[in-house]
């Protein structure tokens, strides 16, 4: 912070004023037409706005931004993680001059920040917006400690809370995808390096906090104080509990930045609920990423996840945001997931239903958001309006719902929410126009008719005209002249004209007011009574208007619970829309969940992939675990693709770990990833991509990629995969789902087969269900000692000297990983693959085959030298060809061998 100069002009004094008042944001400076920001944070503008640095005076950078744009800037700083405080002339500058202080009074009016969001402009609809805060605790008894977690979205209200070991609380927050962190600031000022590293991975901006906001007793009473209440208790929480802690400091942290002690200012937070981990499917970070569920690894999009399948099928911006929610809070509630299915499938086996609702959702606006900021008194006329649109909507919906038996719960919550939201609605919908304007300050919002000192304002304004004329012809009535003119001048205002020869026949009560050559002009106490009314007439309707708005907002704002009520009930809805919208046009079929740890599946398909190759997706069976009486598989024997009727695989004998082989690009990781999607949807509520489909209760899904893969290039590659799996075998039980992903390939070919021979034995003995895709075609021996590890593979078709990809998994092993194919479809040059094909050739001739009988993983790989290279001249080039694994090569990086290869040669 640079010194204050003494020779500081009066604003630079309220600029540092404010600055100091406002540690870690923007300062936006309003000065005449823009805003300006000085020192570093006009360097900071420069860079993330593009915005020109001048000089305010010698070494004070500056750079600013018209006022009438400050938006779409706000909404750039955000976005690149800023906090922004916006410094207003709350005084007009005439006024300034008039009390005589000279310097214009300002003050900060809005401090805005990646996590407190609430203007329409500024938000995502289809996102939720969170705030989170962690604190970690950590004792004598329990080194490793645990943490609390606190969330709310100060757009919607929504607040949770929550304990957890620290080791869980990376992956607790990759589901909540905060926008912005909050955490204790320590005496260095640098986050705690455990705090970094999870902002990092989230790649959500820090806010440090002062420590007394997290402080227990400070916390408690914070809540107590916003919620009216004496004890915590009835959130089902007390003062000494941790997650009171961070709850505590979010909320402190909103009161700050919405600039208010005023509980109601956010009354309409819900009370912090109890997060319950054991209510929902765990999906960790690393799963939720590597499956997709929210956002592609290669670009990080919606568009191409999960997400990004249902995504499109909501009607409202509140289902959107459920949606993304339910994707990462599967339920495990059979009972709850049942309810949600029903739903799905009345709308599937009714169209006409669904069209209904579909047409009542379409009309809804973002209802909870509207709330939000009817709270923080941040609403717009176009807002209210809005609001009131969507509570006439309860009748169609309640009508659309009743008689339905799946509904009948959520027809008679509707039922209860009928009087109070129609009451709102009617009056909203008379007191306002229909499209009223963005803001007030032109007014525009009430309807005429309304109220009748508005529209005496407005008629004031309105019919000025036929008054003036009416006056006329009173005024002639009354002093027999018909010559007598009423008018109105800019600069003297209305007045009654005479012409001179006239000028004496002026009543006494008309006040003389100008004289012109050939006229003379008057002004009577009447029509300067109407002059003043006529032109403050704009302002006080404007201000009348305001005032009415205030009313309306009051009135709204004391339907919260109701609106609330109604907003949840239309998300869910919305959701289960989309899930059945999804099933009628690309024939999704309900899961049966059982207890039983099965999974079957019969020509399933990948959510995304069905959408986007459509027909030449090939479907694939899946059998793991006892059959069950709803497996409706039928075996068959061997894959052709020529004929019509579907490949099924034939059913196994109660594995539980399958292990798939075959060439890259066959489709191994698409197909176990589809099944990891299937089984989450299928605890959404959802319907899944295939004909058939039995799913045993899954209580979490693990997935985890080999380190080649792309998923972690670049990081300390090899030990992130051993953690990870560590991580899956401590917690894997009977009941998860776990999908692996050529595991051990971060490694030396000896240690990567030995550790993935360690740990599907592991996973076997603990019959967890398992998809293991790998390329260590020795692993399929295990099938053979192992009674519940099976051999899948994917096949291809060897065709002249090409192969073609069936993409079809059919049961056993295969025996070839046709890497030189794959290489010579990724366009290496012909005289190199036929002399690898060779090579390959004599080389398979020689193979040291390996132990059919289990052996320990080290025997299986020694080797001794090969025949073919003992006779060959030892050109150098020749021993390095023979390092070349090409089972554990990509094909670019053969190509790139190859090329080394053909260089040197
Ligand atoms: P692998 O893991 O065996 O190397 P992938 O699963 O990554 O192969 O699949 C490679 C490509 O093959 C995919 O990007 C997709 O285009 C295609 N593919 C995979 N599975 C199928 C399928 N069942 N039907 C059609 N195309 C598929
Ligand atoms: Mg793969």
């Amino acid at each position: 912070m640079p010194q204050k100069a003494k020779q500081d002009t009066p604003a630079m004094r309220q600029y540092h004023r404010f600055k100091e008042q406002h540690p870690g944001c923007l300062l936006l400076f309003r000065m005449g037409d823009f805003y300006e920001l000085f020192f570093d944070d006009a360097v900071t503008a420069h860079q993330t706005l593009g915005v020109t640095l001048t000089q305010r005076t010698e070494g004070v950078p500056m750079a600013g931004v018209p006022y009438h744009a400050v938006e779409t800037y706000l909404r750039r700083l955000i976005a690149a993680g800023h906090r922004v405080a916006v410094c207003d002339q709350v005084e007009d500058a005439k006024q300034a001059k008039a009390s005589g202080g000279g310097v214009v009074k300002r003050d900060v009016t809005r401090v805005i920040t990646p996590g407190t969001l609430t203007d329409e402009t500024l938000l995502d609809a289809a996102a939720e917006n969170p705030l989170a805060a962690v604190a970690f605790h950590s004792s004598a008894d329990d080194p490793d400690g645990t943490a609390s977690l606190a969330w709310c979205e100060l757009s919607t209200g929504r607040f949770a809370l929550t304990t957890l070991p620290a080791g869980r609380v990376g992956d607790e927050l990759a589901r909540i995808t905060p926008s912005e962190l909050l955490y204790c600031d320590t005496a260095t000022g640098n986050a705690p390096p455990r705090v970094q590293t999870l902002a990092d991975r989230l790649g959500c901006p820090l806010t440090g906090r002062p420590p007394y906001t997290f402080r227990p007793a400070e916390s408690a009473q914070i809540l107590k104080q916003q919620y009216r209440v004496k004890t915590l208790q009835g959130f089902g929480l007390t003062d000494e509990d941790p997650a009171v802690q961070p709850a505590g400091a979010v909320l402190h942290y909103l009161r700050e930045t919405q600039r208010t002690d005023d509980a109601d200012r956010l009354a309409h937070l819900h009370p912090p609920k109890r997060f319950d981990p054991a209510q929902h499917l765990v999906i960790d970070a690393t799963s939720l990423a590597s499956l997709e569920v929210l956002q592609t690894l290669r670009t990080g999009q919606t568009q191409g996840s999960l997400l990004g399948v249902f995504l499109p099928r909501c009607h409202t911006a509140m289902g959107k945001r459920q949606l993304k929610h339910w994707l990462c809070y599967p339920l495990i509630d059979p009972d709850q997931i049942h309810s949600r299915q029903q739903v799905v499938e009345s709308l599937v086996n009714d169209s006409r239903f669904a069209d209904d609702l579909a047409a009542v959702l379409n009309q809804l606006h973002d209802v909870p958001r509207i709330l939000g900021r009817l709270a923080v008194r941040r609403a717009t006329p176009r807002d209210l309006v809005a609001l009131g649109q969507s509570a006439a909507l309860i009748q169609p919906l309640h009508h659309t719902l009743a008689d339905r038996p799946a509904l009948a719960d959520t027809a008679k919550q509707a039922a209860e929410l009928i009087d109070p939201l129609t009451e709102l609605a009617d009056t909203l919908t008379t007191a306002c126009v229909d499209s009223p304007p963005a803001h007030l300050r032109e007014g525009g919002l009430i309807a005429d008719g309304h109220d009748t000192q508005l529209d005496h304002f407005r008629s004031l304004q309105n019919d000025a005209h036929n008054w003036l004329a009416d006056y006329q012809k009173r005024l002639i009535d009354d002093c027999q002249l018909n010559s007598i003119k009423v008018g109105f001048n800019k600069v003297f205002g209305y007045y009654i004209e005479l012409s001179a020869a006239n000028k004496d026949k002026a009543p006494e009560s008309w006040h003389r007011k100008q004289t012109l050559k050939n006229a003379e002009r008057f002004i009577t106490d009447e029509l300067k009574h109407f002059e003043g009314e006529v032109l403050s007439a704009e302002s006080r309707a404007i201000a009348r208007e305001q005032h009415l708005f205030d009313q309306l907002q009051d009135l709204a704002r004391k339907q919260t619970d109701s609106l609330r009520a109604f907003a949840d009930l239309t998300a869910d809805l919305d959701v289960l829309s989309a899930f059945a919208a999804l099933a009628s046009r690309h024939r999704y079929v309900r899961p049966s969940l059982v207890e039983d740890p099965v999974l079957h599946l019969t020509q399933a398909r990948h959510p995304v992939l069905d959408q986007t190759l459509a027909e030449s997706f090939v479907p694939n069976d899946l059998n793991l675990g006892p059959p069950t009486d709803t497996d409706k598989t039928s075996p068959s024997d061997a894959p052709d693709v020529d004929s019509p009727t579907p490949y099924h695989l034939p059913p196994t004998t109660s594995s539980t770990l399958a292990l798939i082989t075959g060439p890259n690009m066959a489709g191994k990781s698409t197909y176990i990833r589809q099944t990891a999607l299937l089984t989450l949807l299928a605890h959404t509520g959802a319907f899944v991509p295939a004909d058939a489909a039995t799913i045993g209760l899954t209580d979490r899904i693990f997935t985890r990629v080999g380190s080649a893969d792309e998923l972690h290039a670049g990081q300390s590659t090899f030990m992130v995969e051993m953690t990870e799996t560590a991580n899956l075998c401590h917690h894997a039980t009977g009941r998860s789902l776990v999908i692996l992903d050529e595991i051990g390939r971060g490694t030396s070919t000896l240690d990567g087969l030995s550790l993935a021979w360690a740990i599907a034995e592991h996973l076997a003995a603990r019959q967890t269900r398992t998809l293991f895709a790998t390329h260590y075609h020795e692993l399929t021996q295990l099938a053979d000692t192992h009674a519940n590890i099976a051999n899948l593979h994917v096949t291809v078709r060897e065709w002249k000297d090409d192969i073609v990809f069936l993409h079809q998994i059919a049961a056993g092993a295969t025996d070839r990983s046709y890497g030189i194919h794959v290489a010579k479809i990724a366009g290496l040059p012909p005289s190199i693959t036929t002399r690898a094909n060779d090579l390959l050739q004599q080389l398979a001739v020689n193979h040291h085959t390996p132990p059919t009988k289990p052996a320990a993983p080290e025997t299986i790989a020694a080797s001794d030298p090969m025949p073919l290279f003992t006779e060959m001249l030892e050109h150098p080039i020749v021993d390095q060809l023979r390092q070349l694994d090409l089972n554990q090569l990509t094909p670019m990086q053969a190509f790139d061998a190859l090329r080394q290869l053909q260089q040197d040669l």
